[in-house]
């Protein structure tokens, strides 16, 4: 039977990039069967089930091209200290300790508050494995939140003298047979959850990982999502091992492709960005991460003028602290408006495809999602613009990038399915879901002997030492 969500403002992102006013949405099944006027759709569909969605506006969900949601239980353990201190002391440590049950207890919560606030499509970048079946522990939360995905299974080659700890580095043949496994099983067509490929970054892997890799997803047709250019290290570390910058060697060694979601990209310069518009690599920009470990500014509006399509991401939750993409809509408008000392540089309806439809075709998936368009998914968000902090509203979409917080997120379907109704989870008890999440987070930080960086000293100088 059809569903009517009715007398809504629709943010649509379709190519057009129409808002209409007063309009209704037509849902079959998993689709999107019409979009027209309220007068229209109720006449047309006379018994349809039908949502009154008066005051409400709906958008495509969300799509946060970037997270490790193990991190979801590290929350505020890395806070105030340079990368290598982040990793080292505190990151590299607790994923050496991960069991199955803390993955799906952290992808769970994780899950919930994507959901929660707008986000129907998640990526996971999962490189943590000290053991196995953590990757299935991810994918199980997304199955049981009813959250669309891809589910990368990472992996780190090498990188010991660097800091990686030993339980993290696995031989590639393992990881690429465990991954074949998990393609194997999850990527069935249409499946919401899908498996991807995710060679960490370019100094932890070695060319016989990235070969492979290319083989393997053309082969399979899944996305490959890799680290590029987040630090200076980076790039150096490129130049010093192959004589040429982290992007160009790819180039050169034949990986790039339209199915490369290329993370972070801060150090990229013209001629990358000039590489990744020919062999039509993705980018996911995660701004607040930048910010929050200091990597600097992504040369985001150069991508956007040369035509590489951009994403965005929250990143992992040790580095953000939390995985609400409505915040990283703000992150993503103002850094580069500061930074280029230019309001006009870009703006809210930029970002807000930067985080639907875009988003969508960084991954593969513009056909089936990422506006609100008749024969796509019915992945949908219906906002309540009823809070103090977005009111008055003048305009839905500068209220959204500028003003939301996060809990505007009123209704959430996925594939038709009502995942989030009245500002609650349908699918799973978001108290026993945090519950869980923080029982798994306080035992793993007793495992991984971070425990002592919950008590934290009072460190209210800029340059005082991290561990004092
Ligand atoms: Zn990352």
């Amino acid at each position: 039977m059809e569903r009517l969500l009715t007398h809504a403002t629709v943010v649509t992102m379709n190519p057009d990039r129409d808002v209409l006013e007063d309009a209704a949405i037509c849902i079959q099944d998993d689709r999107i069967r019409a979009i027209d006027t309220t007068e229209a759709l109720l006449s047309q569909y006379p018994d349809a089930e039908v949502m009154d969605c008066r005051d409400r506006v709906i958008i495509p969900g969300m799509v946060n091209t970037h997270t490790h949601l193990f991190q979801t239980l590290l929350k505020g353990l890395g806070d105030d200290r340079v990368l290598k201190d982040w990793f080292c002391g505190m990151t590299g440590p607790s994923a050496t300790q991960l069991l199955p049950e803390d993955c799906y207890a952290a992808a769970l919560h994780g899950c919930v508050e994507a959901v929660k606030s707008g986000t129907t499509t998640l990526v996971d970048f999962m490189y943590a494995h000290p053991r196995g079946q953590l990757t299935e522990a991810v994918i199980k939360a997304f199955q049981d939140t009813g959250i669309r995905g891809i589910v990368a299974r990472g992996y780190l080659t090498l990188g010991e003298e660097f800091g990686i700890p030993k339980p993290l580095i696995e031989p590639i043949d393992k990881a690429l047979s465990d991954a074949c496994d998990l393609i194997e099983k999850y990527n069935q067509p249409g499946a919401r959850v899908q498996v991807g490929l995710a060679p960490c970054m370019i100094w932890s892997v070695d060319q016989d990982t990235l070969d492979k890799t290319r083989k393997l997803a053309s082969d399979l047709k899944t996305l490959i999502t890799i680290h590029i250019s987040e630090t200076p290290f980076e790039v150096e570390n490129s130049m010093q091992r192959f004589g040429m910058r982290d992007l160009q060697y790819l180039q050169h060694i034949g990986f790039l492709g339209p199915d490369v979601l290329a993370v972070h990209c801060v150090y990229c310069e013209s001629r990358d960005v000039r590489i990744m518009k020919r062999h039509d690599v993705k980018v996911s920009h995660n701004p607040c991460s930048n910010m929050y470990l200091a990597s600097g500014f992504a040369s985001i509006p150069e991508m956007l003028l040369g035509g590489v399509t951009v994403s965005l991401g929250c990143d992992g939750p040790a580095s953000n602290n939390n995985s609400n993409m409505i915040h990283t809509l703000k992150f993503a408008a103002l850094i580069h408006k500061g930074y280029h000392r230019d309001p006009t540089i870009i703006t809210a309806e930029k970002v807000l495809e930067m985080a639907t439809i875009d988003g969508a075709r960084a991954i593969g998936l513009d056909h089936e999602i990422g506006s609100v368009e008749p024969g796509k998914k019915a992945d949908l968000v219906v906002m309540k613009l009823d809070n103090v902090f977005i009111n008055p509203v003048h305009a839905p979409v500068s209220s959204l990038v500028y003003s939301a917080l996060g809990n505007e997120p009123e209704m959430v379907l996925v594939d038709g399915q009502v995942v989030m109704k009245d500002r609650q989870m349908v699918t799973v008890s978001e108290a026993e879901v945090m519950r869980e999440s923080q029982k798994a987070a306080d035992e793993l930080a007793k495992r991984a002997g971070t425990e002592r960086l919950k008590r934290r000293p009072w460190r209210s100088l800029p340059n005082y030492p991290a561990d004092s």
